[in-house]
């Protein structure tokens, strides 16, 4: 992994984005890949040279059916090239320069709504694209993106670990601010249900955030104890009522959705980050007929959360980091996704290498 200076001198050696290798994902878990000359950045975008992008577990779903797209959406890379002498302006208004270091926004906001004018742009009433889903994402060399889904990263924060501000911290710690802003007692009691990245990410945000007991659940033994590494207790009932305040769902699947709903107390929240395209079905048993409870749901953050998590990722993320992230190069990606999907690797990290 590199150091900030790294990253800049290595652009300053000079970069040829036309000599750009892309990934192509046509379906059925196969992964090609492309050439693509990207050409002169449009106006109000910037050219980033990768230099980190995440595997998601949202990217099987693409892996399975094949996009049109290049995916990735966990981007952090170095501006090598600008569509606007004198770059284009940032999400704060700041003109994006050359030797900018940055993670990737991946929703397209509008910057002009009631919401984004409030700094909620993960609430964008004219969100058109998400980067590495609509628009052509990170598993690539080079990848053009608009200005102003560039978050300028702090000079003391590395780039992988900096990338981890975006689902893994970002989203665990924006999800987890709605969830405790709906009870009226700081909470004590918090459980997360599925201990992949995300959920690891919400056990080390949510001690931050104050929790005091945090506990997890998870089949697999091997993400449990990196949750109890990370500071979780381990769940031992799962099946008794009124245990939780919050219980965070984040594996999609229907079973531990149900699960979560059942531990919560009355007045409790469940925070459903699991990504999943089976229908969130609420069992209208008298239980949860006969009392109150909150879902929350989320899927990413408003940039206006950004500095918050700068100093969330100082914290906890060079631990998390070490703790989930397997760096691999470009090439590897059949094989990262191989063993992510296996479970052999909790966040293979594709890696920029020098050509
Ligand atoms: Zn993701
Ligand atoms: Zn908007």
């Amino acid at each position: 992994m590199t150091t900030g200076d790294e990253e800049k001198s290595a652009m300053a050696t000079g970069d040829v984005a036309a000599d750009n290798t892309v990934a192509r994902f046509s379906g059925n878990g196969v992964i090609a890949f492309d050439k693509v000359d990207l050409g002169p950045v449009p106006p109000g975008e910037v050219r980033l040279r990768v230099e980190v992008c995440a595997l998601c577990g949202s990217d099987k779903r693409l892996l399975a059916a094949g996009s049109p797209v290049v995916p990735g959406h966990e981007i952090a890379g170095v501006v090598v090239d600008v569509g606007d002498a004198g770059g284009p302006a940032d999400a704060a208004g700041h003109a994006v320069r050359v030797g900018t270091r940055g993670i990737v926004y991946i929703p397209v906001y509008c910057g002009s709504c009631a919401q984004c004018a409030k700094g909620r742009t993960n609430r964008c009433l004219r969100l058109g694209e998400l980067i590495g889903w609509q628009r052509d994402g990170g598993f690539a060399d080079y990848v053009d993106v608009p200005a102003r889904c560039v978050i300028p990263v702090p000079d003391d924060i590395g780039l992988d670990v900096a990338v981890l501000g975006l689902d893994t911290v970002g989203t665990a710690a924006h999800g987890l601010r709605m969830a405790l802003a709906t009870q009226p007692d700081p909470p004590q009691r918090l459980l997360v249900v599925g201990c992949g990245p995300l959920g690891l990410g919400v056990v080390a945000v949510a001690q931050q955030l104050g929790v005091p007991e945090v506990h997890a659940f998870d089949p697999n033994d091997a993400r449990l104890a990196l949750a109890r590494a990370g500071g979780a207790r381990q769940a031992t009932d799962v099946d008794s009522e009124n245990q939780y305040d919050i219980a965070v769902e984040v594996s999609g699947a229907e079973p531990a959705r149900e699960l979560a709903q059942r531990v919560i107390v009355p007045g409790g929240a469940v925070l459903a980050l699991g990504e999943s395209n089976s229908p969130y079905t609420m069992p209208a048993t008298p239980r949860w007929r006969r009392t109150d409870c909150f879902t929350v749901r989320s899927f990413y953050f408003p940039l206006d959360e950004v500095a918050d998590n700068w100093e969330l990722l100082r914290r906890c993320g060079p631990t998390l980091r070490d703790r989930l992230a397997t760096p691999l190069t470009l090439p590897d990606l059949p094989e990262a996704f191989e063993s992510f999907a296996a479970g052999d690797q909790l966040k293979p990290f594709i890696v920029h290498t020098a050509h």
